[in-house]
């Protein structure tokens, strides 16, 4: 658990802090999101088709919803309700307490692949991921076809309606975050999940914001040890918590690995959480799991 401990001397879990399997049963976990309100832990299991929640009160995993289009990453909006993602919809929603309405569907005519991940950012704005898996693996979608025939990551202004492309030179880029003060946006590659070994990207990038909006001087900020960066969160401190093929792995803004969570399954995506907001929790594979932390979400929401 050499990783681990450097974790802890890094001072971002506490001493002695050891992973715990909440619950199990999903085919392929992802999207996990703190519900302050109901103090439960959403995520996806994609292949199932539904949406699961764990109780942080009872411990205990339910369905929160099923038939529901193959909803992907998913973050807290600032008023309590769920912004998340639809392969099968092709588009970006909003929950709110069951009931969902559409944020974006398509940019100048043309649908969207299958937004992957999602963020907002403080000025309302939503900005998400367009990688192809929902078009082209049965599993996690409906067939289709790239009708903007790219892979982009687009910012949505739920306010005015405007829906435009703000990174276009990533090839299939799937999580994403904000820098504590909103002047970095990481974005993931995971092109070579699909290829052999060895061809491909499996990269975070990083982009100043300029403006507010534009996203310039794209630069390969980190890689992980083994598998993919597929969806990550930033800390306080502007540290970046992102899963890979063996768990979850922590690196400093300027690209030092500070150590990881080892865990039994491949990760796909993980989240801060918990009624003070330190516990991470981590989607992997068929199971949900959490560690102790001394660090937040860098946007703590709590409602
Ligand atoms: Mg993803």
């Amino acid at each position: 658990m050499t990783r681990l401990t450097d974790l802890a001397d890094a001072g971002l879990v506490p001493a002695g802090a050891a992973p715990e399997r909440l619950a199990t049963g999903a085919i392929w976990s992802e999207g996990p999101c703190w519900i302050p309100a109901s103090r439960t832990l959403r995520w996806s299991d994609i292949p199932n088709d539904r949406i699961l929640q764990w109780s942080w009160d009872t411990g205990e995993m339910s369905v929160y919803a099923s038939g529901v289009e193959f909803t992907n990453g998913r973050v807290i909006d600032d008023d309590g309700s769920v912004v998340q993602c639809s392969h099968g919809r092709r588009r970006v929603e909003r929950d709110r307490d069951g009931v969902i309405e559409v944020i974006a569907d398509q940019w100048n005519g043309y649908r969207f692949n299958s937004p992957n991940d999602v963020v907002v950012k403080r000025d309302g704005t939503v900005w998400f991921t367009d990688p192809p898996y929902g078009i082209i693996e049965a599993r996690e979608g409906h067939p289709g076809f790239r009708e903007y025939g790219d892979h982009w990551v687009f910012r949505a202004d739920p306010v005015t309606g405007d829906v435009r492309p703000v990174v276009l030179d990533v090839e299939e880029p799937n999580g994403l975050a904000f820098s504590p003060d909103e002047s970095v946006l990481y974005v993931a590659d995971t092109s070579s999940a699909r290829q052999p070994a060895g061809v491909g990207n499996r990269c975070i990038r990083a982009y100043d914001v300029t403006d507010g909006v534009r996203c310039k001087n794209s630069r390969v900020f980190a890689t992980v040890g083994s598998g993919l960066a597929d969806g990550f969160r930033v800390d306080a401190a502007g540290n970046v918590w992102t899963s890979c093929a063996t768990g979850v792995e922590v690196y400093a803004p300027d690209g030092e690995f500070l150590g990881a969570v080892d865990l039994p399954e491949l990760t796909a995506n993980l989240c801060f959480g918990g009624p003070d907001g330190t516990t991470l929790f981590a989607a992997a594979s068929t199971s949900l799991y959490s560690i102790a932390t001394t660090t937040t979400d860098a946007r703590l929401t709590r409602r």
